[in-house]
């Protein structure tokens, strides 16, 4: 088979970029697709751009290993290519007795993990480093912090095109045929013409849009199915004024969210979110502002009673590309090469949700050992 160019990743998300990065690192003819004018215009800028540490995810799964792998990663990458983070820490809180216990399964959990550096703090200990956090205990994250995450695509692009590979703006992937002797031939959506392009190697980091990629190409092993999109929207309030915090704070988990929490971004302006609004579509429509405010409040007075209600400001939307459904587990990072779908060359990454900005760097890597096999 002739192809055009060797390997095409579809997105240039964080997590299509690094993917596309790594791979143009130790191999020619490297190529990312975007349907938009530049990168990272869905879920990698819509996001709370927090390096997590790897406290929450189950044992053993691919968003445990990847997380801690890849927030070591992208610690020494911001400060080889100079992309600006905050290493602040974050102070995960109980703010009832009730709480103790979740805060001491996570606390394990995080151990497990492969997070070895979590401190208990008392609510004293804490009076004195966050005055105005009200709790019982909390568990000091040290290895948590934020990235401006503009800065770390526009990184990974440049990367990516010193060594030697591409990116196609503008240019939408609308059909995929596999070629009879292996190999993939893309039909391209561009500045209202089609075209085609031959490849050998094909990667779908589509976020939102990987389910309906997926699609395209199909499964050629029995019982396979690709994985259902279930959009999961998230708001976010920003705060007006100055936030009386210098690190992160988070309230207790549920199941499929981490809490409404307060993040820092890296000019030190505070906000809240994201909440959880399952929905059928892709709309980023910021709903009920009022009511949400009030909810907003009620949650984050319980860390902080001292929140000026009026201060919190609508300010984003941001949707996860979940692949379960409400009220079922939640489920791991989906990255299917051809053991699992019988499609020799094809890579294709599904309900990649958070951790992925913090992962993308580990996701790059594991991508490239998969891509061979
Ligand atoms: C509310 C929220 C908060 C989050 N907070 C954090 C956090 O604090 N820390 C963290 O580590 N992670 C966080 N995440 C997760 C993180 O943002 C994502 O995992 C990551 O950004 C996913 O990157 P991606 O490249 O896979 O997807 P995207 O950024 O969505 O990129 C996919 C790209 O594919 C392109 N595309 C789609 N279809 C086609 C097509 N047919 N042809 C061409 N191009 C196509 C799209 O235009 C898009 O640019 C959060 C996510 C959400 C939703």
């Amino acid at each position: 088979m002739t192809t055009d160019i060797e390997t095409v990743v579809i997105g240039a998300g964080a997590v299509g970029l690094a993917i596309a990065s790594e791979l143009a690192r130790t191999r020619a003819g490297v190529m990312v697709i975007e349907r938009h004018h530049t990168f990272g215009t869905e879920t990698s800028s819509r996001n709370s751009e927090v390096i997590h540490a790897g406290i929450y995810y189950p044992e053993g799964s691919l968003r445990a290993a990847l997380c801690v792998e890849g927030r070591e990663r992208l610690y020494a990458f911001a400060e080889k290519f100079n992309v600006p983070v905050n290493r602040c820490g974050k102070l995960l809180v109980a703010t009832a007795d009730a709480e103790l216990p979740q805060l001491e399964r996570i606390e394990k959990r995080a151990i497990r993990n492969g997070v070895g550096d979590l401190v208990r703090l008392s609510s004293e200990e804490i009076a004195r480093i966050e005055p105005d956090v009200r709790c019982v205990a909390a568990t000091l994250s040290p290895s948590t912090g934020v990235i401006d995450s503009h800065a770390f695509m526009a990184a990974l692009e440049a990367q990516l095109l010193n060594a030697g590979g591409e990116i196609a703006y503008n240019s939408e992937l609308i059909a995929v045929a596999e070629l009879p002797g292996g190999g993939f031939r893309l039909s391209i959506a561009s500045g209202g013409e089609t075209s085609e392009l031959l490849c050998a190697r094909l990667v779908n980091a589509a976020g939102l849009a990987a389910s309906r990629v997926g699609n395209m190409i199909g499964s050629s092993k029995e019982g396979y199915r690709v994985p259902s999109l279930h959009p999961a929207k998230g708001h976010y309030f920003a705060l007006s004024g100055k936030a009386p915090f210098r690190r992160l704070i988070y309230p207790m988990p549920s199941s499929d969210a981490l809490g409404v929490h307060l993040t820092l971004d890296m000019g030190g302006a505070a906000r809240f979110g994201p909440d959880i609004h399952w929905q059928s579509d892709l709309d980023y429509a910021f709903v009920d502002a009022d009511g949400r405010r009030k909810s907003f409040a009620r949650e984050i007075k319980r860390y902080w009673p001292a929140l000026p209600e009026a201060a919190l400001i609508p300010a984003y939307t941001g949707l996860r590309p979940k692949i379960y459904a409400e009220g079922t587990p939640p489920a791991d990072f989906a990255i299917h090469g051809a053991a699992d779908h019988g499609i020799p060359g094809f890579i294709a990454l599904y309900g990649i949700e958070s951790p992925g900005l913090t992962a993308s760097l580990a996701i790059g890597a594991h991508v490239a050992r998969l891509i061979d096999g």
